[in-house]
């Protein structure tokens, strides 16, 4: 049998007026009357309530929260390891259709039925406007549960090419022995399907961490999973540990694989303590995490003025800059930020609309929650007393709900720290390049920042692209010409970075799977 092709889904544009608005506002609303949510760990297909208790806020309300969740607690995670590893040899041995068929089903029920309740729970839980939420929650998972059945069919293809006389070689892929810990992130309720889709698909078993700024979504998640038929079991749901719950996982001996993604210092924690621990594993575990960026835009004098500040207005404050991938620091041609850019990007940003999730007009909304907001106003402080000057924004309001204004800050030291630390926030850092300084420039850009995630470049002549691009060819995992360096596409652009960024295995592609599998080649003789 052949599993059925896949396409990306289409996106929804919530015209005002249109059936998908009215359907997304009913969702809305009735997620809104029944909030909040009681949210359990899930082992064995069982909810647990440990009555520890913790609240999920809503980032544009914070009087509101979305969910009251129970924390995961040692007996708990026990309890999901076993259970799991109880679960893995049917789950293993199950036929690749049968795995296949449920994450099939899935996609259809994320895309289908459940599509605008996953959307207006991101919308609430993690501050997204609506088409931000739907290019994730929406497309984005369905993609990732879609395309990852397609790749994995195309990786158990991957066979020997020769076989001796009288002989078969080949190769099977197995899950790895073990379990796999799933660590997911706020920004992205797609993420979190993918962290466990992916090792799941291929037979292995999954503890879930979700966020705890993520909880409701990837809750739904989870029971969308138990809807398409996985088993119980095989993807254990346990909320909001303490960390060391977490250590209690990766200090298990059958601990095989950590797919992360977050922070760059818990990844760093995670994997020393995994290092600290490695005698007492069965065998080397698998990491494979993607964390943070300083990801940027670098604007050639010959560059398309308009869709040079029209990709970076989106690159930087489409999610409150709040994707790993967001765009954080620009560097300009002096000539072209003299004759338009500067006046053309003022503008632009003079327009976005801060606003709640509910208001379809507000272009932004509002990060999501006091740290972040605390974070970003700090580094606003401090890139104004290291002389950086604000050129529109600056403005931070918490009363209600955390909401930052989208700030451009133009300095002459681009050393300075906004160029180097991630904010991961709406604030934009500009350096402005003297022409002939171009080639100097790239230097600059791929020394700044520890960081190699995404990175645009815009000019208008090939040679130009080219030699920028090999300069920075190790300051990207994801580079694009004349585009916005946000918004990679699962089948589209595989995505992800190295350097500080990450393990670079390339979610929304076939290569991630292959850090799940522990293959295994077989001769036999006729
Ligand atoms: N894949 C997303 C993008 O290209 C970013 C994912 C992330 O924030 O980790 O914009």
């Amino acid at each position: 049998f052949k599993t059925p092709a896949v396409e990306n889904e289409p996106m929804r544009s919530y015209a005002p007026g249109s059936e998908e608005r009215r359907g997304l506002e009913a969702a809305l609303k009735q997620l809104e009357q029944e909030l909040p949510f009681e949210v359990p760990c899930f082992v064995n297909g069982k909810p647990i309530k440990t009555g520890k208790l913790a609240k999920q806020p809503i980032p544009d309300s914070h009087a509101r929260h979305l969910c009251v969740y129970h924390e995961a607690d040692t007996a708990t995670v026990s309890a999901a390891i076993d259970g799991a590893l109880a679960a893995k040899n049917e789950w293993e041995a199950l036929p690749w259709s049968d795995r296949a068929a449920i994450f099939l089903k899935a996609a259809d029920l994320v895309s289908g039925k459940y599509r605008y309740r996953l959307i207006a729970a991101t919308m609430l839980g993690q501050g997204k406007n609506a088409w931000q939420a739907e290019i994730d929650a929406a497309a984005e998972l369905s993609d990732f549960l879609r395309f990852g059945v397609k790749y994995v069919e195309e990786l158990y293809q991957q066979q020997p090419v020769k076989n001796s006389k009288g002989a078969w070689n080949r190769v099977e892929y197995r899950p790895l022995e073990g379990f796999v810990l799933a660590v997911s992130p706020f920004n992205f309720t797609a993420i979190g399907g993918n962290l466990v889709g992916a090792p799941a698909l291929v037979g292995n078993v999954v503890l879930w961490k979700p966020s705890p700024m993520a909880t409701y979504a990837n809750y739904l998640t989870y029971q969308i999973l138990v809807e398409a038929g996985i088993p119980p079991g095989v993807v254990q749901f346990i909320p909001g540990p303490p960390p060391e719950v977490v250590q209690q996982c990766i200090s298990h001996r059958e601990f095989a694989a950590l797919h992360f993604t977050g922070s760059t210092h818990v990844f760093r924690t995670l994997w020393k303590n995994i290092a600290a621990n490695l005698d007492n594993y069965r065998g080397y575990p698998r990491i494979v995490g993607e964390t943070g960026g300083k990801n940027f835009h670098v604007v050639h004098e010959s560059a398309e003025l308009t869709n040079a500040v029209m990709q970076t207005v989106r690159g930087a404050f489409e999610y409150q800059g709040q994707k790993c991938s967001a765009l954080s620091r620009l560097y300009v041609s002096s000539s072209l930020w003299a004759s338009g850019f500067k006046d053309k990007l003022l503008q632009e940003v003079a327009k976005i609309k801060v606003g709640p999730v509910t208001d379809f007009s507000a272009f932004m909304g509002p990060v999501i929650g006091k740290p972040a907001f605390d974070r970003i106003v700090g580094y606003i402080q401090k890139a104004k007393e290291a002389g950086g000057e604000i050129l529109i924004g600056g403005g931070a309001d918490d009363s209600t709900g955390y909401f930052v204004q989208p700030t451009v800050i133009l300095s002459k030291d681009p050393g300075s720290i906004t160029f180097v630390e991630e904010i991961f926030g709406p604030v934009l850092s500009v350096y402005v390049f003297d022409d002939k300084d171009f080639d100097a420039t790239l230097d600059l850009v791929d020394s700044t920042s520890i960081y190699g995630l995404t990175g645009s470049i815009f000019a208008s002549d090939r040679s130009t692209l080219l030699r920028a691009a090999n300069r920075l060819r190790n300051a990207a995992g994801n580079v694009y010409y004349n585009e916005k360096c946000t918004g990679a596409v699962v089948g589209q652009q595989p995505f992800g970075g190295a350097r500080a960024s990450g393990t670079n295995d390339k979610a929304g592609s076939m290569s991630i799977f292959y850090r799940f599998v522990s293959a295994r080649s077989i001769k036999e003789n006729f």
